[in-house]
């Protein structure tokens, strides 16, 4: 494999920074993901010769920025394996696409006695939307457990579906664990109970391909930010047949077909869910970052990765005192750790000291931290252009952190 981490290092203008004067090790990729120059230049570029509001306008600027804009969509479709370039929605991020779908398709399709069904390893933008519509229309929230080592209890699942279940939604790479989901299963079963699937695929896209086609999942959600493009620009990818019948989220311009005060027709995908401006330029950006993805490949970001994590597991767990939290079989992206009986606050606050970058805290999954009986964790996120020697660093590092409070 081809892999030239120097090169691709040398994309990322971030990583040459000094933090409390050392190189910086930037290891919460779960949290954010650095940009690569061919990203951030072409943000430069298109505000200094390209900028103009998309499909509103006869001129030039216009036209190219609409261009730009259904370009980048295009790029998504294909870096997904959509049907149609109908079924991406561009959104602020996953969070945005989450509570989409909750307005639009749950308030059509779930009612009273209704179940919607989502696992204890969920992140919060993956709970609170589903709880908001649970109470407005009386519906009922299951939440699958997970195991001692973080896998979800697919038993316990498979008793909760029935012909009350009308969505399930699940994540696919878990943000505190580390756990890849079976989620080629649960949409299965999903389906087989007759009930629609979401993914929430924040922690997924940027390790693995994703194909939704393959995958026949019915939502499938994701950021911009975690995967090398801007802040503020995400998609909803969801079937045709569903967002052909399902109700616009939000009023506005470029939504629409007609407008009178009588009454107002919509737009057709995927504009009938994009009202007003949208981040086009966030989303020609994402396009870059895909770009710049699959100028690497994902299979080899996918084969440089998982040898990256399989070092960080074996070298992190040969720490006395270091408990990995989320033991599960296939596992990526993320290592959540504790060290003996030190807070993980402080932990990251010393690592930080010495230049290196994690996320301490619950990760947004206060209920997954509770069940465990913590409250949070020291969190080490990797990306395509994280090293060995990095994790060597990092694990000498928690020594010192060690020795610091002995
Ligand atoms: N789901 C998962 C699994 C995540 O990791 C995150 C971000 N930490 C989100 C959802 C929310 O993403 P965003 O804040 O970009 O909307």
């Amino acid at each position: 494999m081809n892999y030239n981490i120097n090169s691709i290092r040398s994309d990322f203008p971030i990583l040459e920074q000094k933090i409390a004067g050392k190189p910086l090790i930037y290891l919460d990729n779960g949290a954010t993901t650095q940009k690569p120059k061919q990203v951030i230049d072409s943000i430069s570029k298109f505000y200094s010769e390209i900028n103009g509001n998309i499909h509103r306008g006869v001129h030039q600027l216009s036209q190219f920025s609409t261009d730009a804009y259904e370009e980048a969509r295009q790029k998504v479709r294909d870096f997904i394996n959509a049907k149609s370039e109908t079924e991406v929605i561009f959104t602020r991020g996953t969070t945005e696409s989450i509570n989409l779908i909750a307005h639009s398709f749950g308030r059509r399709y779930i009612h009273r006695d209704d179940e919607i069904i989502i696992s204890e390893m969920e992140h919060h933008s993956n709970i609170v939307p589903w709880q908001m519509l649970c109470e407005q229309v009386g519906a009922k929230l299951r939440v699958i457990p997970f195991d001692k080592n973080g896998e979800l209890c697919m038993d316990d699942f498979r008793n909760m579906l029935s012909n009350k279940t009308k969505l399930v939604a699940i994540t696919h790479i878990s943000n505190s664990l580390g756990t890849v989901n079976p989620i080629r299963e649960v949409i299965d079963l999903a389906h087989k109970a007759g009930a629609a699937i979401l993914i929430d695929g924040a922690q997924a896209v940027q390790h693995t391909t994703v194909d939704v086609s393959e995958l026949n999942c019915d939502f499938y959600v994701f950021s911009g930010h975690k995967m090398y493009a801007p802040t503020g620009i995400g998609v909803l990818y969801g079937k045709k047949s569903w967002l052909d019948e399902m109700p616009p989220y939000q009023g506005g311009g470029d939504m629409i077909d007609t407008v009178t005060f009588k009454k107002t027709t919509y737009a057709e995908l995927p504009l009938k869910f994009e009202a007003g401006t949208t981040n086009y330029v966030g989303a020609m950006a994402l396009g870059k970052a895909i770009d710049y993805i699959q100028h690497i490949g994902i299979e080899n970001i996918e084969t440089y990765e998982k040898k990256l994590f399989k070092y960080a597991a074996e070298q992190l767990s040969l720490i006395p005192d270091l408990r990995i939290i989320g033991n599960a079989k296939n596992k990526s992206g993320v290592i959540s750790f504790l060290v003996g009986d030190i807070h993980h606050y402080d932990t990251g606050m010393l690592l930080d000291k010495m230049g290196i970058a994690v996320r301490t805290g619950n990760h947004c999954t206060q209920p997954l931290m509770t069940k465990i009986g913590i409250t949070g964790t020291v969190r080490a996120s990797f990306a395509l252009y994280n090293t060995q020697d990095e994790i060597d660093k990092l694990c000498s590092a928690i020594e010192r952190v060690k020795q610091f409070f002995s």
